[in-house]
């Protein structure tokens, strides 16, 4: 295993779809610094009620500007079930927050569709109650599963969460899932991004999934936890070089859509003419 060339995935974006402009910012970093996809939160699953629980469908119009300019698959959550035919077309790869492992109803609707789905560990659930959820996501046939680890409420209060490195370790060595790390949400604290980044490499991760904001001072969620662009860029050329030590190589967005199954825009386009935009 060690000697094959394995691919490795960096998915970035704002906590939430705020602008166009925002998007588009983070969406160039990406391209420039040739990594894999983007992220961003169109529906938020919030601690508080009277915290911002995103833009929702307003983000439509913004997504398919940036997505018809970019040519980037998107990865978003999907809260609850009903949402399944409002985001199928517009999000590439859906994406289950740790407040939802334990929604089964969800996993199981999930579980019917031909799309790549990321599983974010529920904060205080055990590697097995992570692993048993998975399977509820391939109940009926779903194959493309990936793990998320995104820390875990502990005793220490010093950071947001405690990023268990020893689950992304412990799948590699017991599961076939693929798994991925969300440094920002793992610690929540922006200069650890990159030192938790570039452990989660040496872990066996096979991808990361990073907050990344134009403006984090000026975000409506999670900017203490998000790098500036630049910091974005560095932490690539960073996590490029240890890669190589590894013998792994960054996966750009056009092997991201062919490693997890994104269907090509020209048919998101064509099924979907009302939302047609042209360059
Ligand atoms: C997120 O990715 O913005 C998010 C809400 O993550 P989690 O579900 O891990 O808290
Ligand atoms: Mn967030």
């Amino acid at each position: 295993m060690e000697n094959k060339n394995q691919a490795f995935n960096i998915i970035a974006g704002p906590c939430s779809i705020e602008s166009e402009a925002q998007l588009l910012d983070v969406a160039s970093a990406i391209i420039n610094s040739g990594s894999s996809a983007l992220r961003g939160g169109i529906f938020k699953m919030r601690t508080s009620p009277s915290a911002f629980q995103g833009f929702k469908e307003d983000c439509f119009p913004w997504i398919n500007k940036v997505k018809t300019k970019t040519n980037l698959s998107l990865v978003s959550e999907i809260t609850d079930p009903r949402q399944v035919d409002l985001l199928q077309d517009k999000v590439d790869v859906f994406q289950v927050g740790s407040r939802n492992m334990y929604n089964y109803e969800l996993l199981k609707e999930l579980s019917h569709l031909n799309k790549s789905i990321i599983l974010k560990r529920g904060f205080s659930a055990t590697v097995q109650e992570w692993i048993k959820a998975a399977e509820y996501l391939q109940s009926s046939g779903n194959p493309n599963i990936i793990l998320c680890e995104r820390g875990i409420r502990t005793f220490e209060t010093s950071t947001r969460n405690t990023l268990d490195l020893n689950s992304v370790a412990y799948l590699k060595e017991n599961t076939d899932f693929k798994v991925f790390v969300d440094p920002s949400h793992g610690t929540g604290v922006r200069n650890l991004i990159k030192p938790l980044s570039l452990a989660a490499i040496a872990a066996g991760a096979d991808g990361l999934l990073v907050e990344v904001h134009p403006q984090p001072e000026s975000a409506l969620s999670d900017g203490h936890q998000s790098l500036n662009c630049k910091d974005f860029l560095n932490l690539v050329e960073d996590a490029k070089k240890l890669l190589t030590l590894f013998n792994k190589t960054l996966n750009n967005s056009e092997e991201f859509k062919k490693e997890f199954n994104v269907q090509s825009l020209v048919n998101t386009i064509a099924t979907n003419s009302s939302h047609e935009i042209r360059i």
